[in-house]
């Protein structure tokens, strides 16, 4: 596990899982094979599995090293997490995440800030961990910035529908009085600031780099898969708002394409990373090159 420089900021990753996730037609209700058809000689180098048509999907965090703080951005599924919709992801007991973060010669100990895109189960779970019969959280020396939208979302699910995401991964670390709930647009430091892409959720955060030197977009998931570059109007299934979620992404998509900005993926195909591109009325991804920065 290698760090990329952006002038006065390095970024790392830590993968927890890659895989065969889901398949694209449940996944984006707008897709059918003959759309596919004319793309398949792209999707099928690594972002579908061409046997059953699954979009294959890392699971991943960005951890960014600015002088002043060591920022962990999206914290995966986690382990003992409760998630009966994903049978792959319940009561997940693995080794992975905390291994990633020894690559990077970081421990728990070591993250000051802990960023969330969005908190669902796969961009919130290491937000905790249970530890002597109770959720902890994880980076005990770390400030959970939180989209303040986001942790109301999470509550009204809980509430309302018995999500236990809020309970399992945020609640233990308000109730820790390490999380401060933010507006949308939150500066963490000169080098750091949310970006509101509302839609997929309503508080839904990209992540903006600046390493005066170069810079960078997380994109958490306002985009999931290379083949909404070529159709940006394809919603996730349950996407929140729809309408909001694909006018955010074609915004996204024209403010970052043909530009140095390296566009930092949370479920593309690895290495995740690389740059857009304009494509006739749609966009590209231009990866980077095989084995960089995985
Ligand atoms: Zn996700």
């Amino acid at each position: 596990m290698t760090w990329m420089k952006l002038g006065e900021v390095e970024i790392g990753r830590i993968i927890e899982s890659n895989g065969p996730f889901m398949s694209v037609y449940d996944f984006f209700p707008d897709a059918t094979p003959e759309l596919l058809a004319p793309h398949r000689h792209w999707l099928d180098q690594g972002a579908l599995d061409p046997r059953t048509d699954e979009l294959i999907m890392p699971i991943q965090s960005y951890v960014v090293r600015t002088p002043r703080h060591v920022v962990l951005v999206d914290s995966c599924v986690g382990n003992h997490k409760s998630v009966k919709w994903y049978p792959a992801w319940d009561q997940m007991n693995g080794t992975s995440y905390l291994a990633g973060l020894a690559t990077l010669g970081l421990r728990p100990e070591d993250i000051d800030v802990v960023l969330c895109s969005h908190l669902h189960v796969d961009h919130s779970g290491w937000n905790t961990r249970w530890q002597d019969g109770r959720w902890h959280p994880t980076f005990p020396n770390a400030r959970y910035i939180l989209s303040k939208k986001e942790v109301e979302g999470a509550e009204y699910l809980h509430t309302k529908y018995g999500d236990p995401t809020y309970a399992e991964n945020v609640l233990p670390v308000i109730e820790a009085g390490q999380a401060v709930l933010v507006a949308d647009d939150h500066q963490v430091d000169d080098h750091v600031w949310l970006e509101p892409t509302p839609g997929h959720t309503r508080g839904h955060c990209a992540i903006r780099v600046d390493g005066r030197g170069g810079d960078a977009v997380i994109t958490g998931d306002l985009i999931h898969s290379p083949v909404q570059c070529q159709f940006p109007h394809w919603n996730f299934r349950h996407d929140f708002d729809k309408a909001q979620a694909a006018a955010t992404r074609r915004g996204f998509l024209e403010r970052y394409c043909e530009c140095a900005t390296q566009v930092l993926t949370a479920h593309f195909p690895l290495p995740s990373a690389g740059h857009l591109r304009r494509a006739g009325d749609a966009f590209r991804f231009e990866y980077w090159p095989a084995g960089a920065f995985i």
